[in-house]
């Protein structure tokens, strides 16, 4: 397995739309774990291809607790439980979506920002796993958000593209003009507060 190397905004290789895999074989199966291993490594919740420079409609996640995270065993709801972790979605469709919540998302592709996004509380989703067998489920939690936030990936959009226009144009232009903050040299005190926050776990 490999650790990829993972695309940041505003790269525009993050804008492209992604296509549908023909059929899970044996390099996608390997491409798809070690996807899984570059999420573990950056401590992230989910991953997109298209965040590892592969325009194809694959997504990655695992939202179950881990040590030291602020998530706990508690937080996840019955249907989150319910579905097997880690999930490899190959050509993820969500055929329902019902109601309404709000995370304060972040992202591996755009590190340092989080900000409160609003998504469907509860989705029904279609795909293939990574034996390239149908799989079919209903979540909602943690793992409903993530799942959304990675399908916008691969239609190339970033959570920072839902907040309010004002909000997103100010993000992204602070990062195209000063980059991101680097965590060993904070700017100011209020920057190295946000940066030692445990919230890594929620990078998705
Ligand atoms: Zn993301």
């Amino acid at each position: 397995m490999a650790v990829l190397e993972i695309l940041k905004f505003p790269d525009p290789r993050l804008r492209k739309k992604c296509a549908k895999v023909a059929e899970v074989n044996a390099e996608l199966k390997k491409f798809a774990e070690d996807m899984l291993e570059t999420m573990y490594s950056f401590k992230g919740i989910g991953l997109a291809a298209a965040q590892v420079d592969r325009q194809i409609r694959l997504l990655v996640a695992d939202t179950r607790p881990r040590e030291n995270g602020r998530y706990k065993l508690e937080d996840m709801t019955e249907l989150e439980r319910a579905v097997p972790q880690p999930l490899v979605l190959f050509n993820p469709e969500i055929v329902r979506k019902e109601g309404k919540t709000t995370y304060d998302e972040g992202c591996l592709s755009v590190p340092t920002y989080y900000e409160t996004v609003e998504r469907f509380n509860l989705i029904e989703v279609k795909a293939l796993g990574i034996d390239g067998k149908p799989i079919h489920f209903t979540t909602d939690g943690l793992l409903a958000i993530c799942i959304q936030h990675e399908i916008d990936h691969l239609d190339g959009k970033l959570f920072i593209d839902r907040l309010s226009p004002i909000k997103s144009m100010r993000i992204k232009s602070k990062i195209k003009k000063f980059g991101y903050p680097d965590p060993s040299h904070p700017q100011d005190e209020d920057e190295l507060e946000e940066l030692l926050e445990d919230r890594e776990e929620h990078r998705l």
